[in-house]
């Protein structure tokens, strides 16, 4: 197996691509440390290769597993949270999340969660045919695998400072992407690692998702002008490549999801229409079940938000919703 591309940022960061399934193709993680102690800040989703990947880079940077001293989770989707419980297995390391995070780990995963026959009801509700929604539960349930063992949590509070590497990082805890989302800001260095908060090329999908924020897209870009006002000279990224430019990047963010707002209202200025209606015209036809089901979830967080800031109207119909201009 090919050794996964490392990158020495300086001489305390390492950028690890971990691999994972297209488009996004990869998820960085972040070796944290210094001489003796090391923390991971998002180890990947959870399979064998991605094992074998992490055994591999250890042993190329000469780091002994007994020098990894703790995990750091930006947010709780599976391409980022899923090995820690496997780190956490193999070390004893204390695995760190928000606690709305971690709420949200439990919500998708944890026993007897209903989050799949949530996600069928708000989908069917929208308007999506059931020859759809009835695929997606088991699609739901492949994913359980990439997060299992799931780790014993230690919390982040909002506001606390986290240690890694002999550097104290400022936490930023933001919302939209994924509830409890964690960036975390050097600022003697002026880096932030901004997981899915903030990404270069590709708009963070932004997400409803039933039992979970109900105005995710207000507070996804309530986060990017909060993130926007720090001074960062590079920003580390849970996907792509580091980059510069992280304010024009978050005013880039905000212009895009106003643009989509108004081809969204453009869309209902014309007829009245669901949320599946609204996502079929807006995104390509052609996605796979996984893009379809954040193409919607992305489409819906854009409808609550014309409807919470009064321009549009949700009205129901034989228990299905319609979004219409409030102009008409
Ligand atoms: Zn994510
Ligand atoms: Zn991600």
């Amino acid at each position: 197996m090919q050794l996964p591309e490392i990158t020495k940022l300086d001489d305390h960061i390492i950028q690890v691509k971990i691999a994972m399934s297209y488009p996004l193709r990869w998820v960085n993680s972040y070796l944290i440390g210094g001489t003796t102690a090391w923390t991971i800040v998002d180890p990947g989703p959870r399979n064998p290769e991605n094992e074998l990947a992490w055994e591999q880079v250890l042993q190329e940077l000469d780091i002994p597993w007994s020098a990894l001293e703790s995990i750091v989770l930006t947010h709780h989707h599976p391409d980022h949270a899923g090995l820690s419980g496997w780190f956490q297995e193999r070390t004893g390391i204390p695995v760190w999340i928000s606690k709305v995070a971690w709420s949200e780990f439990l919500r998708s995963w944890g026993a007897g969660n209903t989050a799949s026959a949530d996600l069928v009801e708000m989908f069917g509700n929208n308007g999506m045919p059931q020859d759809i929604t009835d695929l997606l539960p088991a699609h739901l349930d492949s994913f359980l695998l990439q997060v299992t063992p799931p780790p014993v949590p230690s919390f982040i509070l909002p506001g606390q400072a986290v240690m890694m590497g002999g550097r104290s990082w400022q936490t930023i805890e933001t919302s939209g992407h994924a509830a409890g989302h964690v960036s975390l800001y050097d600022p003697q260095h002026k880096l932030m690692l901004c997981g899915d908060a903030v990404l270069p090329q590709i708009s963070p999908n932004i997400s409803l998702v039933p039992e979970s924020d109900p105005k995710p897209l207000a507070s996804y870009l309530e986060g990017l002008r909060q993130l926007g006002s720090y001074e960062v000279e590079q920003a580390l990224p849970g996907h792509r490549r580091p980059f510069g430019g992280f304010r024009e990047r978050t005013i880039k963010l905000l212009e895009h999801h106003e643009e989509r707002l108004n081809a969204m209202l453009g869309r209902l200025e014309e007829q009245p229409r669901t949320g599946y209606d609204i996502c079929m015209s807006i995104f390509s036809s052609k996605l796979t079940l996984h893009q379809l089901r954040f193409a919607m979830s992305e489409t819906l967080a854009h409808l609550v938000e014309l409807e919470q800031t009064g321009r549009a109207i949700a009205i129901e119909r034989d228990s299905i919703i319609y979004y219409e201009s409030a102009k008409h």
